[in-house]
């Protein structure tokens, strides 16, 4: 179950709140306990996954969000490739080449 957590602007009160599914997220409509004001912002938490190797298909869809939040269109590119089973070129073949090793040993 995806779970936010929130900021309420009017008093600072802090809460999170946890949805059954992402549609309903969409369509809530959210009230600071304390408060009852509307004017929340929504607190991205950020979770830690590995850099190397990673099998977005293991994430939990609190990762995997964390991970879209993250901005980082690579990534979030090479999440939902993964998730919908994509495996379009040959299985060694990665998307995008990283940059990390120069390919000179002489
Ligand atoms: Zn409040």
């Amino acid at each position: 179950m995806p779970e936010y957590d929130f900021r309420c602007d009017a008093c600072q009160h802090r809460f999170s709140q946890g949805f059954k599914t992402y549609a309903l997220y969409d369509a809530a409509c959210l009230r600071c306990p304390a408060c009852q004001s509307k004017e929340l912002t929504r607190l991205i938490s950020q979770v830690a996954i590995p850099k190397t190797n990673r099998d977005y298909r293991r994430l939990s869809s609190r990762e995997m969000l964390s991970v879209l939040e993250s901005g980082e269109g690579r990534q979030v590119d090479e999440m939902f490739r993964q998730v919908s089973g994509g495996q379009s070129d040959s299985r060694a073949a990665p998307a995008s080449p990283d940059p990390i090793e120069p390919a000179d040993s002489a």
